[in-house]
């Protein structure tokens, strides 16, 4: 765990994670992995709102995410945060802040994936999902963690529905009534849900940058016979780059989930917890700026 990491560590270190605190700083990070032959997913920054007003900010960026992807006929969808939207705030404010960002999505033939937050969000986030399918609006998909126990029933729940479903292992913990805790479980539990997942949802976004569980993917993929219409490989900006590439040169569809805002602190230190090899650079780092002043510099 890295509990008060100063800002300016975190900033370096995180530099591959995010694209930048602006619009255009996405925009580039989308052109860049569009032109190698992959698709983009675009979160906007922001899981510190505490008021509607906010939230509205959240809404609003979207949208100009939105249109920005249109204007520049970039190959990305939308990954949404529903505390962003104010889950928090009440059901109500986040479900009016969620239509508008779908309808929006909607009218420029966009897509738009709820992520899974914490799972105390779980039951909120499914039943807002079914509430936007069954209201007529089929551009939006969810996500599923591996890691809870409860999957396994979430996908036997949405079935009825085809959703489009992200499946990762999730980032947030939990406590072992709710959740495996050991890596093997959650990988064991990954490869139940996204059986389940393939026979059941329309579309299933294999989301991961655990080599073994992309072998995984790949084999049940091909043993079934599916094709890009119904699967696709996602991983996070600058985690995995050797492996994307792979995939990509493979024939396999690859989607980059790129985030972006002034809100980098937080998701930075998300990135960086989940990273070993990350406490050897900040010790390099910081050790480094020792002996640098030691010889003045
Ligand atoms: C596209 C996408 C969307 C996601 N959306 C959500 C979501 O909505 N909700 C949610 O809870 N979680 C989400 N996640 C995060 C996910 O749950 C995991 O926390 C994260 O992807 C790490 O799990 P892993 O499957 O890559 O396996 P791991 O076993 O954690 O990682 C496999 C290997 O990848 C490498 N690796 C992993 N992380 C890093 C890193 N930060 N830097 C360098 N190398 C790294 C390591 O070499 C590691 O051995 C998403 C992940 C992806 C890829």
């Amino acid at each position: 765990m890295l509990p008060a990491v100063p800002r300016p560590i975190v900033q370096k270190l995180s530099q591959r994670y995010i694209a930048g605190p602006e619009l255009e700083d996405a925009r580039e990070a989308v052109r860049r992995v569009n032109s190698e032959g992959k698709l983009a997913t675009i979160d906007v920054l922001g899981e510190e709102i505490t008021n509607e007003d906010d939230a509205a900010g959240i809404v609003r960026a979207y949208r100009d995410v939105l249109a920005d992807i249109q204007s520049n006929a970039l190959d990305s969808g939308i990954s949404v945060k529903l505390t962003a939207l104010g889950l928090k705030l009440g059901y109500g404010v986040c479900r009016a802040n969620l239509r508008t960002v779908v309808e929006d999505a909607a009218s420029r033939g966009n897509f738009v994936r709820i992520d899974m937050e914490d799972s105390s969000t779980t039951d909120d986030t499914l039943r807002l999902y079914r509430e936007l399918r069954e209201s007529g609006h089929d551009n939006v998909g969810v996500v599923l963690q591996a890691l809870l126990r409860r999957t396994l029933d979430d996908i036997a729940a949405l079935a009825d529905l085809r959703p489009s479903v992200r499946l990762c292992k999730g980032i947030y913990l939990e406590p072992a009534h709710l959740a495996f805790q050991s890596f093997d479980e959650v990988r064991a539990s990954y490869v139940r849900a996204l059986e389940a997942l393939l026979e059941t949802s329309s579309h299933t976004a294999i989301a991961t940058h655990d080599e073994w569980l992309v072998d995984e993917g790949r084999r049940m993929v091909a043993e079934r016979g599916l094709t890009s219409e119904h699967y696709e490989f996602q991983m996070l900006l600058g985690v995995r780059p050797a492996l994307e590439d792979r995939l990509v040169g493979e024939g396999h569809r690859l989607r980059i989930y790129i985030p972006f805002g002034r809100h980098w602190y937080e998701y930075s230190l998300r990135r960086l917890q989940e990273n070993p090899r990350i406490a050897g650079y900040i010790a390099a780092d910081t050790l480094g700026r020792l002996v640098g002043r030691r010889n003045g510099a």
